[in-house]
C-alpha cells in the first residue's frame, strides 16, 4: 500500500513515521510513504505558498497553484485516480471502521492544510473526501495525516509482527479490549487472573470476551448499541448488571 502526503512540513512526518513499527514496514517494502513538499512546486519567486483570504480576517490561506502542481506531480503517469483525502476539521470523523475501509485501497493521497486552510477551488478539483480526526482544530493536517497512516498501516498484513493481533484490540470488533497482563505473575501484591495460567484455551477465550464486554460497559456503554453481540453476550451483560445493583 502506498501513501503520498502533500505537506509544507515533510520533516514532521519523516520524524515520526521513519521509526518503530511503521519505519520497519517501510524498510521491508510492505508500505510505501512519500512526503512531498508543496513549497517545491510554488511558482512564486519568493517561494511563497500562501496569501491573504479575500474574506478578510486574520491568517493566511494556502494558494491553489502549489497544491495543485504537487498533486499533479505525484499522480503523473497513473492510469487511475488515487483516493485523495483532505485532512480537515470539517470532514467525516475518523475511526476504526474508516481505517478498515481505507486499508482496502492501494494508493491514497493525503493533503495537509496549514494556517487557515486551503483555497476551496483546489479542494473541489482534486479531493474526493475530507477526513477529520475529531471535533477540534489543530494548526495543521500533519498530525491527523500521521494518525490516519499509522492506524491504516497496522491493518496491512505483515506490518504487525503477529498476524491478526489487531483483531482483539479496542474498536476492531466494536468492543474495547480485555485487560492484559505480562510477567511477573504477581506484582505489588496483585496476582494476574488465575484463568490465564490455567492452560484451558476455551475458558481463556470466554474470559477475554466477558472482560471485553465489562470494559466496554464501564467505559463506553454507547458502543454496545452497535456491537455485534451474541445471545450469550447479552445474557452475560444482564447477569453482570444485576449482580452490581
Ligand atoms: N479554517 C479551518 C476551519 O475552520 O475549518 C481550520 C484550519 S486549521 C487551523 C489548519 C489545517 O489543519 C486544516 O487545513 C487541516 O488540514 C488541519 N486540521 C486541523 N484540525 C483538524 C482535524 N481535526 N482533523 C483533520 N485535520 C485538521
Amino acid at each position: 500500500m502506498k501513501f503520498d502526503v502533500l505537506t509544507l512540513f515533510p520533516a514532521m512526518l519523516e520524524a515520526v513515521l521513519g521509526d518503530s513499527i511503521i519505519g520497519r514496514a517501510r524498510e521491508n517494502g510492505i508500505i510505501e510513504l512519500n512526503f512531498t513538499d508543496i513549497r517545491d512546486y510554488t511558482k512564486n519567486k519568493h517561494r511563497k505558498v500562501d496569501d491573504y483570504p479575500y474574506s478578510g480576517g486574520g491568517g493566511m490561506l494556502m494558494s491553489p497553484q502549489p497544491v495543485y502542481d504537487a498533486y499533479k506531480a505525484v499522480t503523473e503517469g497513473l492510469d487511475y485516480k488515487p483516493r485523495t483525502i483532505y485532512m480537515s476539521p470539517q470532514g467525516r470523523v475518523f475511526n476504526q471502521s474508516v481505517a478498515k475501509e481505507l486499508a482496502r485501497e492501494e494508493h491514497i493521497v493525503l493533503l495537509c492544510g496549514h494556517y487557515e486552510g486551503v483555497d476551496r477551488r483546489v479542494i473541489d478539483e482534486i479531493v474526493d473526501e475530507e477526513i477529520s480526526i475529531g471535533d477540534f482544530v489543530l494548526t495543521g493536517g500533519e498530525i491527523p495525516a500521521m494518525a490516519v497512516i499509522d492506524a491504516v498501516s497496522r491493518l496491512i498484513p505483515g506490518v504487525l509482527a503477529a498476524a491478526g493481533s489487531y483483531e482483539n484490540e479496542s474498536h476492531y470488533s466494536g468492543l474495547l479490549e480485555y485487560p492484559q497482563y505480562t510477567r511477573p505473575q504477581e506484582w505489588h501484591g496483585v496476582e494476574i487472573p488465575e484463568v490465564l495460567i490455567s492452560g484451558h484455551h476455551a475458558n481463556i477465550e470466554k474470559w477475554k470476551r466477558e472482560q471485553s464486554l465489562i470494559e466496554t460497559l464501564k467505559k463506553r456503554p454507547d458502543m454496545l448499541e452497535n456491537a455485534e453481540l451474541t445471545d450469550d453476550d447479552r445474557a452475560f451483560l444482564e447477569h453482570y448488571k444485576n449482580e452490581r445493583t
